[in-house]
């Protein structure tokens, strides 16, 4: 559904990607590895169509990514991507249900229906009891399965996933990590899922490495 080749990012005199390739599939859940600083975020930005690489393309679902009008580019990925952060994604003045249903919601959706779905969502992730509770007073493991659900909520073909898990203990982070998996794989969602952490990139069905802006196992028969 979303492949990358020969991808080149430079920030200044530093050069974050050099040659980077990348593919998945549909429904697929891919672990994006490496040290800190070695071009993974920045991996994932210019596939999520967020940083336009300097050179390389990103072809989803058969169009350039880049070569297409910024508000094309900016549509699709509000209604066929989403995206998990390590934190401060949610609104904590709003409950987990309003948080949930936010992107519905800006999409023009009227409340009822925007609701429901959210609801939906949320079951999926055992988190529909937080549905009154302001986002900002859960617990960690919580909210990020509230963030999972809001991922999903427009069921998009391509979750983004940066660290999901990195600010969680780690029964925690293993109770998003299943989650989020068995979402995606009923959904057939796609997963990009970022992690310096082994356990976690265990619950992929392949691991890509990144290496001083180069991939590496990055192609499905390589
Ligand atoms: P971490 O595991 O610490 O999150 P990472 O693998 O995600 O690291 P990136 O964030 O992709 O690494 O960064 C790769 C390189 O590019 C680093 O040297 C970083 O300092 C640099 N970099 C990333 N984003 C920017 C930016 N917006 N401006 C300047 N330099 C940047
Ligand atoms: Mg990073």
């Amino acid at each position: 559904v979303l492949s990358a080749g020969n991808l080149a990012k430079s920030f200044g005199p530093t050069q974050a990607l050099l040659g980077a390739e990348f593919e998945i599939d549909r429904g697929e859940v891919v672990a994006v590895m490496g040290p800190s600083g070695s071009g993974k975020s920045t991996l994932l930005h210019c596939l999520a169509g967020i940083i336009n690489p300097d050179a390389g393309t990103v072809t989803y679902a058969g169009a350039d990514l880049y070569a297409l009008p910024d508000e094309r580019r900016t549509f699709l990925r509000r209604t066929e991507f989403g995206f998990v952060f390590q934190f401060g994604q949610l609104v904590p003045e709003l409950t987990c249900l309003e948080n949930v249903a936010l992107p519905l919601r800006l999409g023009g959706m009227r409340r009822k229906k925007a609701e429901a779905a959210a609801v939906e969502a949320m079951s999926r992730l055992d988190v529909a009891e937080l549905g009154g509770n302001r986002s900002g007073e859960v617990s960690g493991g919580q909210g990020q399965r509230v963030a999972v659900a809001r991922a999903l909520v427009t069921r998009p073909k391509v979750i983004f996933a940066d660290e999901p898990t990195g600010a969680l203990d780690s029964l925690a982070g293993e109770r998003v990590m299943k989650a989020l998996v068995s979402a995606a794989k009923e959904l057939d969602t796609a997963v990009v899922l970022v992690t310096h952490e082994p356990r976690v990139a265990g619950f992929a069905d392949r691991e890509v490495v990144v290496r001083d802006g180069k991939t590496s196992g990055s192609m499905v028969s390589a």
